[in-house]
Formats: C-alpha cells, structure tokens, sequence
C-alpha cells in the first residue's frame, strides 16, 4: 500500500456543492438538515481511523432520521461522481491526488475510481466524504466492496492514516520450474502489533495481491532473461546476483513493499535461479 495525504478537501464543502443543483424544495430542505451530521460524521471517521476504531462507527440507514441510504448514494452518484455534477470538482481532486496515478491500494494497477473505504450502501452519512474516499482501481475496489469490519483486525488498510513502509513485509521466493516462478508472502516484524500483523495480512488477501504480484514479476522476467545470459555467460551466478542485488536496492528506495523489490531480492536469494534457472533451456 502507498501512503498518501490526507485530502484538504471540507466534507461541508463538498456537500453543500454535491446539493447545490437540487431543485426539488423538499429534497433540498432535507439534505441541508443533515449537512452538520456529514461535517460530525467526518470529524467521528478522522478520530477512529486514527485509532483502528473504525469497526464501532455507528451505521445508520436513514441518515438524521430523514435521508435514506438510496438518498445518499444518489447525492454521491448522481450529484459527485458523475460528468459535470456539481461535485465533480472534488471527485476529480481525489481522483487526480494518487502519487503517479497508480491505486493506493495494490501500488500497480492505475486508478478508475474513488473507493469508499466505508461502503456508502452501509454508511450512507459517509458518501461524499473526502476522508473516506480513496482514488483506487476498479479490480480493488470490487474486492473490497462487501468489507464490514467488525473488529479492528478485520479493518482494511486506510492509505491516509496507515504507514507500514517503515518496515520489510513483502517478501518472495524462487519457485523453481521452467519458468522460474515467484511465491509472494506477507511476514511481518514481531514488533508490529497482532492488529496491524492481521490488517496486513487481510489487506494481501482481500485484493489478491499474491496472484497479482506473481504474474507482474513473471511479465518482469520475461523482460530481462536476455540481459541475465548475457552476464550469466560473461561472469556467472555471481554476475548475475550483483545485478539482481542493484537492480533490489534501487526498488527499495523507490518503495521498500513494492513487488519489484522483493522479486529482485528472491532472485538474487536464489542459487539455482542465478545459475541459470532463470533461463528457459
Ligand atoms: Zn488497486
């Protein structure tokens, strides 16, 4: 996962303009009754998910007693996500905020939408706030879309509040065949609380990014097998792991978890890979 900033947007704001358009006079009565529970709701998601509390977030349907769940997900559809809505502005602001335009979540695929990291459809009081929209792409975002944490280990990794590029979790290791394959795995430092161990784990789990990884990293060897037989002929298995050790230093600076990173590290780890098994013959 890659951590982000926090947006500037205002939850306020952003309903205010997401209601703006409302002709109907009832509707619009009724939205801005609940504007100051939106901008509450958010200040409650900002404390919690702080803490990994977000699994005691009260949920509630029908949003102050007056806007229903179907209300709120149209202020969110039809009023901020859609072409030209009125709250398009801040839809595109989040959208647009993913360092170099990949999903937050698996750090790979390129974003194509905004995740509610707490589903609008069982937090309605959530749907156009900032704090708890995530730019993503559309194979995370379906993942995630049934998450309910009932607990704080079952609370998904938020990329404004969660930091675990401090420490090692991602790893691999060679599997040998023709071609060489990579297994990826979480393993997290013993330092790190159960919580945050499980949190990870789930995190890898839910978006299947063992399967993601091993293919990405299969894509990579493909790549670069030619510049491998070429040192491997002019210095061996030692030539080969040097450049595989570089090619792993230089991917942790960019990003410690990244796959890259780990896959460049489980080949070089490997003996029977540099020696040759990362050939096809
Ligand atoms: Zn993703």
């Amino acid at each position: 996962m890659i951590k982000m900033d926090a947006p500037n947007l205002l939850p306020g704001d952003v309903f205010a303009a997401c209601i703006s358009r409302i002709r109907d006079p009832g509707l619009k009565l009724k939205m801005e009754s609940i504007a100051h529970l939106v901008v509450a709701a958010s200040a409650d998601f900002d404390t919690l998910a702080a803490q990994t509390r977000l699994h005691q977030f009260v949920r509630q349907a029908i949003v102050g007693g007056v806007v229903t769940t179907a209300e709120m997900e149209g202020v969110y559809t039809q009023r901020m996500a859609k072409k030209s809505a009125p709250g398009r502005d801040a839809y595109d602001e989040l959208f647009n905020s993913a360092p170099n335009g990949k999903c937050p979540l698996c750090g790979h695929r390129t974003v194509s939408t905004l995740d509610h990291h707490l589903p609008k459809a069982h937090y309605p009081v959530l749907a156009v706030v900032p704090l708890n929209l995530i730019p993503a792409c559309g194979d995370c975002n379906k993942s995630k879309l049934a998450a309910l944490p009932t607990s704080a280990n079952e609370e998904a990794l938020h990329p404004y509040y969660d930091n675990i590029d401090g420490d090692r979790w991602l790893f691999a290791e060679v599997v040998a065949g023709t071609p060489a394959a990579l297994r990826f795995r979480v393993q997290t430092p013993a330092n790190w609380s159960a919580v945050l161990a499980d949190r990870v784990a789930l995190h890898f789990k839910t978006l299947g990014l063992g399967a993601l990884y091993s293919a990405e990293s299969a894509d990579e060897l493909l790549n670069i097998r030619g510049q491998l037989e070429t040192l491997h002929a002019a210095g061996g298995a030692a030539l080969v792991e040097t450049e595989l050790l570089e090619r792993a230093s230089s991917c942790r600076m960019a990003r410690m978890n990244g796959w890259r990173s780990a896959a460049f590290e489980a080949f070089a780890d490997s003996a029977w890979f540099c020696d040759g098994g990362f050939s096809l013959h």
